[in-house]
């Protein structure tokens, strides 16, 4: 898609009387990987949930394809075809693997046998686990069947929080994976991470956050090591 699918103008949160999030603008083109950058605090996470509906803004607007979703519900925001994927895994825990995955697609037509079919070819650690209870899974199993709940809705923007934190190295591959797939088939992600490097390998653009601004946004092949360690830190980069 050409042009600006998401557009996010003079973006403020407040919770009570602090500012997590202070005039925030930058737009997000078509099917692209942003990733947002900064040291703990910095209003990542509030953020990714403003962009959900999630939390109230104070201030700003956010577009989406032109249309205003500005202090809309997060059922708005998710019918726009906005997906938060959360920090937490956000599964029915006493619901099998299948029925969680049978759960995502409620509201939508089409052949939901086959979707949770083509779910599984592509998460086979989901398809051989299908009768589990969700509970049951590992962390990072239970990550993933967020994440592939999250994208047989083929949403237009995907917002992964944090997906790979604690997770065992095979399954942030996978997690990474999923995510390079969702962008394949179209969607826009927008990733949030604490850890730089991968991000970055991931992602066409950066924006880094301090403090509840924006103190760089640009191509990720120019944010040089300089930056990165002015900005983030040893620790995250
Ligand atoms: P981390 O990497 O540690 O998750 P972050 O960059 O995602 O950090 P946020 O979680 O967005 O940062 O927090 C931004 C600021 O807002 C922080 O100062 C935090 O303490 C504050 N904050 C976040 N959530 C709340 C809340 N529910 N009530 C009050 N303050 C909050």
């Amino acid at each position: 898609m050409a042009g600006n699918l998401l557009e996010v103008s003079g973006l403020t949160v407040r919770y009570g009387p602090a500012r997590a999030l202070e005039d925030v603008s930058f737009t997000v083109a078509g099917n692209t990987a942003v990733a947002v950058l900064g040291v703990n605090g910095a209003g990542k996470s509030t953020l990714a949930r403003a962009l959900s509906g999630l939390v109230p803004i104070s201030a700003g607007s956010i577009r989406l394809g032109g249309q205003d979703l500005t202090g809309k519900s997060p059922a708005r925001f998710r019918r726009a075809g906005i997906v938060h994927l959360p920090e937490g895994r956000g599964v029915f825990t006493s619901l099998t693997v299948a029925e969680n995955l049978r759960m995502g697609l409620v509201v939508e037509r089409g052949d939901r046998a086959a979707a949770i079919e083509r779910a599984f070819s592509i998460f086979p650690v989901l398809g051989e686990r299908r009768r589990q209870l969700a509970g049951t899974l590992s962390g990072g199993e239970q990550q993933i069947l967020s994440l592939a709940r999250a994208l047989m809705l083929e949403p237009s923007v995907v917002i992964a929080d944090e997906m790979s934190l604690g997770l065992a190295p095979r399954m942030v591959d996978l997690v990474f994976e999923s995510l390079e797939r969702a962008r394949a088939a179209g969607s826009t992600v927008i990733m949030v991470e604490q850890f730089a490097a991968r991000a970055l390998g991931f992602a066409d653009d950066a924006l880094i956050l301090e403090r509840g601004s924006v103190s760089w946004h640009g191509a990720s092949s120019s944010a040089g090591s300089e930056l990165l360690h002015r900005y983030l830190g040893e620790a995250t980069v």
